[in-house]
């Protein structure tokens, strides 16, 4: 048996779209006709820049916000995020701005825990082969951005998406987030060619987050032109109002204006 199916092209050839909420009463749906901006910080580190940058997000067009609350970091003496004293801080920013939020999970109970305040869960390169949570997020009813393991390969990714179809939740939103190489200039390196390869074994969304792939962010423009270029439903940013003084990743953030101009097409 093929190690996936679900995911596969053999079990749907149409593209799935995935409505992943509304904002102000637009449905906003992942792998549609539309490429779709998911922006916000590395990691909220207080209530009141949160609800700001989310304000100004908003406004240049983003309806979906990285509302992260619990930060899987490199160093355990890095900012480890506001972990479950984060729940309230989504609650304002849900009632406040209206816009859907993503958070990430690393363990089964951090997903019980948010489950009812965010609208996405994210699992990431650190957890893509973490099966247990895999299957405790397939039975749950909510859309999953699931990306690539760092060290993994295209299959692998896919077959990390199928846990979490076997178990009922056809949500998922694949990620390509960079991976490992001998290039030391970027973090990682953007595999593009992975846009186009999971479009043709796979029926699920693809976006792409350069942010991370490139730990620079004078190189998120224009991997975000080259990932919609290979046909990726949209693009992952991390946004930060001061990137200098962000607890986390500040050498990848860019400016909320910044980001308004990559929305807007813009060179810059
Ligand atoms: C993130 O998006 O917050 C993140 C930690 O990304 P990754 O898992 O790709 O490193
Ligand atoms: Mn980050």
């Amino acid at each position: 048996m093929h190690p996936y199916f679900l995911a596969s092209r053999n079990y749907k050839n149409q593209n799935t779209v995935i409505n992943v909420g509304s904002v102000d009463g637009f449905e906003v749906n992942v792998g549609g006709d539309e490429s779709v901006f998911i922006a916000g910080p590395c990691s909220i580190e207080d209530e009141e820049s949160a609800l700001q940058l989310a304000l100004k997000l908003k406004y240049f067009g983003v309806k979906i916000f990285r509302a992260m609350i619990f930060k899987p970091r490199t160093s355990p003496y890095s900012f480890q995020g506001l972990d479950t004293a984060g729940i309230p801080v989504l609650k304002s920013l849900k009632s406040k701005t209206g816009m859907i939020l993503l958070t990430e999970v690393r363990e089964a109970h951090e997903a019980d825990a948010a489950f009812g305040y965010t609208d996405i869960f994210q699992i990431g390169t650190r957890n893509m082969s973490n099966f247990n949570l895999l299957k405790h997020v397939g039975g749950l009813n909510k859309p999953v951005i699931l990306k690539r393991g760092m060290g993994s390969t295209i299959e692998e990714l896919l077959c990390a998406a199928e846990y979490i179809l076997a178990q009922g939740n056809q949500d998922v939103i694949l990620c390509e987030r960079g991976i490992r190489t001998f290039e030391t200039y970027t973090r990682f390196t953007l595999d593009i060619s992975a846009v186009p390869a999971i479009k043709e074994l796979s029926h699920l969304p693809v976006i792409i987050d350069p942010s991370h792939a490139s730990g620079k962010s004078s190189l998120v423009a224009p991997l975000s032109r080259a990932g919609l270029a290979a046909g990726a439903d949209g693009v992952m940013i991390e946004v930060h109002e001061h990137p200098e003084i962000s607890k986390s990743d500040g050498s990848q953030a860019i400016k909320p204006e910044q980001l308004s101009a990559i929305i807007k097409g813009r060179r810059f």
